[in-house]
């Protein structure tokens, strides 16, 4: 008789490791999304189960909370996240516009819950910003054809806008994002009502309530 055989179960933890430190927002391992980058402050790894991006080491639950406070607030309140699990970050990779200079951690609104939840408090409908929502798109577009990044919305004061090294190519980046601006416009409004419509918008409003 041969003995029975056993399915083995490799759950996600099995992938943590040096290499793939915790998510502070849910604790499974991250994994690597994209190099270093002119602008920020390490590698940027991702999250396969909350989807939370993180820019350099992972920090804290409490650090990762700071930086969800820190982000612009709407009148009523609410918190404004660049979603990671927007169509835009897909689409855009390395050129999402949400890889602003300085960025920390990149959000997205399951991430947001399992990080909101540790201070007892939960997320109350989540609303696509379809200004902001189209204006990522935008961006996102105008930086594939860009040496720098987020150069548009950086000079309207909408982004922290990472410039691109050399003097001519910031002439360069000045006239492309004039000549493709309407185009890349035109463009990114289909691409971001299709993404709202799957729910998967670029820039989504945030309330959170105490349980
Ligand atoms: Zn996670």
């Amino acid at each position: 008789m041969s003995k029975p055989q056993r399915t083995p179960v490799v759950p996600l933890e099995a992938g943590g490791g040096p290499d793939n430190p915790p998510c502070p927002a849910c604790g499974e391992p991250l994994f690597g999304w994209i190099d270093s980058r002119p602008g920020l402050a390490g590698p940027v790894s991702r999250c396969e189960s909350c989807g939370l991006g993180v820019v350099g080491e992972p920090g804290s639950v409490e650090e990762a909370l700071r930086e969800l406070d820190r982000l612009e607030a709407e009148a009523d309140g609410a918190v404004r996240i660049a979603n990671r699990a927007g169509f835009s970050a897909w689409l855009g990779g390395a050129g999402w516009a949400g890889l602003e200079r300085g960025a920390r951690y990149l959000f997205t609104v399951e991430a947001v819950r399992r990080l909101v939840a540790h201070r007892d408090q939960v997320v109350k409908k989540p609303r696509w910003a379809p200004a902001a929502g189209i204006a990522a798109m935008w961006q996102t577009a105008l930086n594939s054809f860009t040496f720098g990044r987020n150069v548009a919305l950086g000079r309207l004061g909408r982004s922290a806008a990472v410039p691109a090294d050399r003097p001519w190519q910031r002439r360069l980046d000045a006239l492309i994002v004039v000549v493709v601006a309407i185009p890349a416009l035109l463009a990114a409004v289909p691409l971001e009502l299709i993404a709202a419509a799957l729910g998967r918008g670029g820039t989504v409003s945030l309330r959170f309530e105490l349980l």
